[in-house]
């Protein structure tokens, strides 16, 4: 299933699209909670119940009109992020391959959705582009043992890491959480792709375009770190939750590593496509 957040009459509410189309939630199964994430707190139950919406024969009532979207999940209880899980990004990074997940984080206030733009602060004039795949929790869980990780990922959407490099690298304390989550620094979706459609998380082809040219192009198989052990390892630190987001890492081609650098700049539009998860594409203005 594609789970989506779609922008309606009355708020924000959970949905799903089948074949470019929109399903409200909320019109054809009432007694379901709006929000995606209260949604994945109910667990298997909900979900098979919405697998029963698009498999029965009476069709479920698809929205009318054009539809936005919003982030999937605009309100995750956790951003937990990744850094230099990608060997090649590593190098390019001046950066020794870690031997651990090196672990950083994002506020939930930095979460847009697609074709929302991403706002460059007038403190930064380094805003990077890392296309990542993100994990999306669906069972709580502590001390997950790898071999049990996947039953804790409801499923995967794209993520955008924007990075503001002269706040992440250069500020006292060698710290990366401000450069990491100014507003506006998570794009996610289009959707949240359940696992069972995705299939192997390790063998997805992912790409960055900025204004229509290649900057990224990759496979998730380049990865240091499963997405096994890193739900593992992080469930060492804190309880994962449902709609707790975990972006992956990114792999080699970010602006700051080029030479000339590149950064981006108001009126660039970036897009990530990853295999079997869409494409999340943002505009870029000045704030
Ligand atoms: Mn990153």
């Amino acid at each position: 299933m594609r789970l989506v957040t779609l922008h309606t009459d009355g708020g924000l509410r959970a949905g799903i699209e089948r074949d470019g189309k929109y399903i409200d939630i909320a019109v054809n199964l009432p007694h379901l909670p709006s929000s995606l994430r209260e949604l994945l707190e109910l667990g298997d139950v909900a979900l098979g119940q919405l697998q029963q919406l698009l498999d029965r024969n009476e069709r479920p009532t698809f929205v009318r009109g054009p539809v936005r979207l919003a982030a999937p999940i605009p309100d995750p209880p956790k951003v937990i992020c990744i850094g230099l899980n990608y060997r090649d990004h590593a190098a390019e990074s001046g950066a020794p391959i870690p031997a651990e997940p090196v672990l950083f984080s994002k506020f939930s206030s930095a979460i847009i959705g697609p074709e929302e733009p991403i706002r460059l602060p007038k403190v930064s004039k380094e805003v990077d582009y890392e296309a990542e795949l993100v994990i999306v929790i669906g069972k709580r869980g502590r001390y997950i043992p790898e071999q049990e990780a996947r039953q804790h990922i409801v499923g995967y959407t794209i993520g955008h890491d924007v990075s503001a490099r002269d706040w992440q690298l250069r500020k006292p304390g060698g710290q990366w959480l401000a450069g990491k989550t100014f507003d506006t620094f998570a794009p996610i979706g289009p959707a949240l792709v359940t696992k069972d459609e995705v299939g192997d998380p390790h063998q997805l082809n992912i790409e960055l375009r900025l204004n229509g040219q290649v900057m990224q192009r990759s496979n998730t198989n380049q990865m240091i770190f499963s997405v096994d052990k890193l739900v593992s390892y992080i469930s060492q630190v804190v309880t994962l939750q449902p709609g707790d987001l975990i972006f992956t890492g990114t792999p080699p081609g970010v602006g700051f590593a080029r030479k000339p650098p590149v950064f981006l700049k108001s009126g660039d539009t970036v897009e990530i496509t990853i295999e079997r998860l869409g494409v999340l594409r943002n505009p870029v203005v000045s704030e």
